[in-house]
């Protein structure tokens, strides 16, 4: 193939904190390397409804630390079609745009690589961006460091005003399918459980641990709760809690979007800028249907082919590290 001379870069599904940073490596490169950069808003719908806007090296001065993304995202019904992708191929063919930077999380991937099978013409690079970090063949996803740091800092403050009235808090946190938000959170907080999707049966291991009382003289406990969990939300859980265990003053606190909002921190600026410089560099090495990821400190290419057939999921042996920690 030529060399590329337009690109069209897009955000998609769920926002995260540091997605700017890598809109902003993805056009700071190409314009380096003589290319021209179309900003596709509204992830898939824009491109099936041609939202597209020229983004030159100025467009992304001063976006690096601000959370969300300023090419707005959006989830898309109709891409899931194959007359959406053929809208969206046709608009792209109009425009010029003879290659892609997909920036979201499993499900955007997937709709890439859906899309790259249906219209090889068009090559399509990826970025994983979610704060769930459940993409496999990469260790670190855009987001999920500040969304973290978001989450422990939120549980601090809970902490504080738990151990003054000597309650027993359920903090739901966010991950539909994967448990990493909770269990880092968890660990790094020092709760006293943690509920995550991939486990279960841990409402009987927490009725053992509530039956045994405040056996430890906890002046607070803190349990966090995955929104995925089987066994329900939060709320419910402390439900069944509250009426088997009246001697607890139970109380509920579901963090929700606080945890996507925020100045992404340090490692999410550099990480992104870095993913965003080398999806342009696969670009330029001709390469297509691939996610640019971060392994074991060092840049990789992996398949989408890989990405969207193969799950992420947190290591069982830290679950029992954090109840070990927690005694
Ligand atoms: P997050 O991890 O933050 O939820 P995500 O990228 O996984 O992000 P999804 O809502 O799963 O978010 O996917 C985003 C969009 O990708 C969907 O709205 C849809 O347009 C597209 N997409 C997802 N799955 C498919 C699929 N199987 N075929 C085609 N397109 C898809």
């Amino acid at each position: 193939m030529g060399k590329i001379k337009k690109i069209g870069v897009l955000t998609s599904g769920g926002d995260a904190p540091g997605m700017n940073a890598a809109i902003r490596g993805v056009t700071r490169a190409a314009i380096f390397n003589e290319m021209q950069v179309i900003g596709i808003r509204h992830g898939y719908h824009g491109m099936i409804n041609g939202h597209f806007k020229e983004l030159k090296a100025y467009s992304v001065s001063d976006i690096i630390g601000r959370g969300g993304t300023i090419l707005k995202t959006a989830r898309s019904m109709e891409f899931m079609t194959e007359e959406g992708r053929k809208k969206a191929y046709d608009n792209l063919k109009n425009e010029g745009i003879e290659a892609v930077v997909v920036i979201g999380g499993d499900g955007s991937l997937t709709g890439a690589r859906i899309f790259c099978d249906e219209f090889p013409g068009i090559p399509f690079i990826g970025i994983p961006g979610t704060i769930d970090n459940d993409i496999y063949g990469t260790d670190y996803t855009i987001g999920y460091d500040t969304a973290l740091n978001t989450v422990v800092e939120a549980v601090d403050k809970i902490r504080d005003t738990a151990s003054s009235h000597n309650r027993l808090f359920f903090i739901e946190v966010m991950g539909r399918d994967a448990g990493f938000i909770a269990l880092e959170s968890g660990v790094a907080t020092g709760a006293e459980a943690i509920f995550v999707p991939e486990l279960t049966n841990q409402a009987a291991e927490l009725k053992d641990f509530l039956e045994k009382g405040c056996k430890r003289k906890k002046s607070s406990n803190i349990i966090i709760v995955a929104e995925g969990d089987e066994e329900g939300g939060a709320m419910q859980i402390a439900e069944k809690v509250k009426k088997e265990f009246e001697e607890y003053s139970v109380r509920v606190s579901i963090l929700g979007h606080i945890q996507r909002g925020g100045t992404p921190s340090a490692k999410d600026r550099y990480n992104a800028s870095k993913l965003g410089y080398y999806a342009v560099e696969a670009l330029l090495d001709d390469q297509k249907s691939v996610m640019i990821g971060i392994k074991d400190n060092e840049i990789v290419n992996v398949p989408f082919r890989k990405v969207t057939k193969k799950h992420k999921s947190i290591d069982p042996a830290d679950l029992l590290m954090a109840d070990i920690l927690s005694i």
